[in-house]
């Protein structure tokens, strides 16, 4: 829309749970959407929300008898500490729903005056009727679905297609808004609507997400956006394909249940997982396996010996051009490998290819010391989108509070800062006590101050 700029709305996550590695592989093939349209000279602006608010963090947050902020914080912080580990780009702009009510109200007016909405109950609907493009997206038929019937709950399934809830009335003991229209909070779909217009315009270039999301939320979106500017909404849908572990849906019941976390305490590696994620095309479906995940830490290694190899060893004296025309290939094959739909697999024979032949070329004699810097340039710039050269999993893991990196702290070290802290409170040093809480996060101590005064801790 904008020459030289791409602009790109991402579904963020909802910060109620440490996010799991399938949400992962969808950031991951983002932050490789997001370096390759860089690479090719484009600025990018992308928006990425947090759903800070929805049922369960509703509840959560109640039973835990704290603010909806307070309890999404630790998992906002987690996120982006997930995000550091894995050299996932920060978007542009990062952006809390419950920082956009103001722009949701509006937006639900704007629906309102075009006679799109009706109430019930308190709560307002979006009138699917009203929008005869309704389900474009994912291509639902809509032949066996009776006018007026709606649904409350945000995630709902595919033969369930109903007039959607923009706006829910508050229940009793909920966390509500006092809004122009009414008490109460949003739903999830008009989030994404309102702040993605808000930053980006009436019109995207990009909206990705998980292909679980297509239905109901991007159909939702579309409606939403479309019915209230009279504009498309976005011009380009990529959606990445599910993660699978050993051929199965990933299920908390089934115990085949991963965030980033636990692989690490597993002993697995930030570039190993980050390379396994972003191997399989996103257009594919991944099926996340332990040998999968070796297969891809030989993989990491590989890279990193020969780039190691390329610096470190001497090799005879001149030039061999053969080599540098090998190089360029490879850097022509990886862009046309990206470029094809970001086909990742393609691009990464490209890489593998020049270093096997390289290797060959490097153990026949045929490599020569001026050929070594056009070589490594070439390594260098594949690695402004994999970013797996540089060997810092240690640093990675012991930011996250694994590994070696950072011994786990003792429990009466813990007790011991925990009580000075609570010393520090009753004098009134803030700053002392807001320190000690640092150092334990930094040690990955989750604190939590209960109600009544006490204070429980336990390793994160
Ligand atoms: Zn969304």
């Amino acid at each position: 829309m904008h020459p030289g700029e791409v602009r790109i709305y991402t579904c963020g996550p909802t910060v109620y749970d440490f996010a799991h590695i399938g949400n992962f592989r969808t950031f991951v093939f983002q932050d490789v959407l997001r370096r390759f349209l860089r690479a090719r000279g484009l600025r990018v602006m992308q928006v990425m929300n947090l759903t800070d608010v929805d049922d369960r963090i509703i509840q959560n947050a109640a039973a835990a008898g704290v603010s909806i902020r307070e309890y999404t914080e630790k998992f906002v912080e987690a996120f982006l500490a997930d995000m550091d580990s894995l050299h996932l780009e920060r978007p542009e702009e990062i952006v809390r729903a419950t920082d956009h009510i103001e722009d949701m109200v509006t937006l639900i007016e704007r629906l309102q005056k075009k006679g799109m909405t009706y109430t019930s109950d308190g709560s307002i609907y979006f009138r699917i009727a009203t929008f005869p493009e309704y389900g474009k997206l994912s291509k639902i038929d809509l032949g066996g679905m009776k006018a007026g019937a709606r649904v409350d709950t945000d995630r709902y399934e595919k033969d369930d297609a109903r007039d959607f809830a923009l706006w829910k009335a508050p229940k009793p003991g909920e966390h509500f808004w006092e809004t122009r229209i009414g008490p109460g909070r949003p739903g999830w779909h008009i989030e994404c609507s309102a702040m993605s217009m808000k930053y980006l315009g009436d019109t995207l270039d990009i909206h990705t997400g998980g292909v679980d999301l297509a239905f109901p939320h991007h159909e939702n979106e579309i409606a939403q956006s479309e019915g209230a500017t009279g504009h498309k909404f976005v011009r380009l849908w990529l959606h990445a394909e599910h993660l699978i572990i050993d051929g199965e849906k990933m299920s908390k019941s089934l115990g085949n249940f991963f965030t980033l976390r636990d692989l690490f305490a597993k002993g697995r590696k930030p570039s190993t997982i980050r390379y396994m994620l972003l191997s399989v095309p996103y257009r594919r479906q991944l099926n996340f396996t332990a040998d999968g995940l070796t297969q891809a830490e030989n993989s990491v290694e590989r890279l990193r010996n020969f780039y190691a190899r390329l610096k470190s060893e001497k090799f005879g004296d001149g030039s061999n051009p053969e080599i540098g025309k090998r190089a360029a290939q490879a850097e022509a094959d990886f862009d046309a490998g990206l470029a094809d739909d970001l086909n990742t697999a393609l691009a990464l024979a490209a890489v593998f290819d020049l270093v096997r032949d390289v290797n060959t070329a490097m153990d026949r004699g045929e490599f020569l010391q001026q050929d070594a810097p056009r070589v490594v340039a070439a390594m260098e710039k594949f690695d402004t989108i994999l970013v797996l050269l540089n060997d810092d999993d240690a640093e990675r893991l012991g930011a996250l509070g694994f590994g070696p990196a950072k011994p786990r702290m003792g429990a009466a070290e813990v007790e011991a800062l925990i009580e000075e802290r609570n010393a520090a409170k009753k004098r009134r040093d803030f700053k002392r006590s807001d320190e000690i809480r640092q150092q334990l996060t930094d040690s990955g101590i989750i604190v939590e101050d209960t109600k009544d005064g006490t204070v429980r801790w336990k390793y994160k």
